[in-house]
């Protein structure tokens, strides 16, 4: 017999989400998360996944994590600073830095966990985080853990931001001031405008942290957001993640070598959680490799990017002022915008909507997620549905 209290606080709880119509039901997938995937028997287009440059299911990855089980086995036995740190580590983390451009790098479970780590790592109550209003979850979990004081500016407004900043530092209350922004932000496709972030930070003496999870592979050639603007030895913390177009496990912090050597004697999920298993390294290595290697795979998805931006937009959709290949189809309503990816789904195409309180009231939104492994012919079947269900619901 369990608690009733906690019978009845998930009753009362789960009953809310459900009569607000935002209860997340969730479709296991019966096929690898690639362009095409089923779902309850049916085969769909798939437009919902991160795994940008197709790498989660690529052939040269595959046989690599399969050969570093045979020869290193499933895990890695223990947590990094005790001796869970195989050389596969290391050869992963001197990967990361070469790609990111900065001195050394320090790889983490997974990119959530990095914003956990590294911010309550170097900052703590007698200091302050500027924060943009539209970053990640993580990166807001990792701010509150830190107990720095947390003070958010409007989404990308740099008057906002140099405002909030020129008062953090005349205060004189903080020891250490700090800007966080997500290098792409993952519901509108739009760039932080990180040179005059960077400008700002200065000007005020502030650290800069840019979580480029949605960046990296994807912007500057495929070395991220803050390579794209040529800023990778101003900017102190580069955070990424091997989730999304490494098409892995796992995430990353690249900076200096004396913040990555604090970070490996001071961040809780590095001393304290088992590290990534030797396949996930041995994959991860192979997919930064391949980065570093050629840009057809980031050329690829630009090309179906556009493409796909182009198509929707020559049928009338309003897909927002997206800066990368994440492609909203902004409806507006948000029982309207639920219904219309349901019917989308119907007839063949996987695309989730996201609605309010993930973003604003009034601008739900169906997003598009293209990736580098999307065929011409997927993308034209998919704005063929997108046109019938469009003019069925009267959207366009
Ligand atoms: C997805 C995302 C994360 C989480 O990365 P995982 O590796 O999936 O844990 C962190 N930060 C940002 C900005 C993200 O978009």
């Amino acid at each position: 017999m369990g608690s009733h209290l906690l019978d009845q606080f998930l009753q009362e709880n789960v009953q809310a989400l459900k009569d607000q119509g935002i209860y997340n039901e969730i479709d296991p997938i019966e096929s690898p998360n690639g362009p095409k995937i089923r779902i309850g028997g049916r085969e769909l287009i798939n437009l919902s996944s991160n795994n940008y440059l197709g790498l989660a299911t690529h052939d040269r990855l595959r046989k690599v994590a399969k050969e570093a089980i045979d020869e290193w086995g499933v895990g890695a036995g223990a947590v990094r600073t005790i001796n869970g740190t195989l050389s596969l580590h290391v050869e992963l983390e001197e990967a990361i830095a070469k790609f990111k451009g900065t001195e050394a790098a320090i790889a983490y479970q997974s990119g959530f966990n990095c914003n956990m780590a590294a911010i309550s790592a170097v900052m703590d109550k007698n200091d302050a985080i500027l924060s943009d209003e539209l970053n990640h979850a993580s990166i807001i979990d990792g701010c509150r853990l830190s107990k720095a004081k947390v003070i958010r500016f409007n989404h990308s407004d740099m008057e906002d931001l140099r405002q909030k900043a020129k008062e953090a530092k005349e205060s004189g209350q903080y020891n250490k001031i700090m800007v966080i922004t997500d290098g792409v932000f993952s519901m509108d496709g739009d760039i932080a405008k990180l040179p005059e972030i960077v400008k700002i930070a200065k000007e005020f003496d502030i650290m800069t942290y840019v979580d480029d999870a949605h960046g990296s592979g994807v912007t500057g050639k495929g070395a991220g957001t803050v390579k794209h603007f040529g800023l990778q030895d101003e900017v102190d913390f580069q955070i990424g993640t091997l989730s999304k177009a490494i098409g892995v496990v796992g995430g990353y912090v690249a900076g200096t070598q004396n913040l990555i050597d604090w970070l490996k004697v001071r961040s809780r999920p590095f001393l304290f959680s088992t590290s990534l298993t030797p396949a996930d390294v041995r994959a991860a290595r192979e997919a930064i490799h391949m980065l570093m290697e050629s840009t057809e795979l980031h050329d690829k998805l630009w090309e179906n990017g556009d493409y796909l931006k182009a198509g929707l937009k020559k049928l009338g959709f309003n897909i927002g002022d997206s800066e990368t290949p994440i492609t909203p189809c902004i409806i507006g309503d948000e029982a309207k915008t639920q219904l219309f990816s349901k019917r989308l789904n119907e007839e063949g195409v996987y695309a989730k909507s996201i609605v309010f309180p993930t973003v604003p009231k009034g601008t739900g939104r169906v997003r598009n997620m293209p990736t580098a492994a999307h065929t011409k012919e997927m993308l034209d079947e998919a704005l063929a549905i997108y046109e019938k269900v469009g003019k069925e619901l009267e959207i366009i």
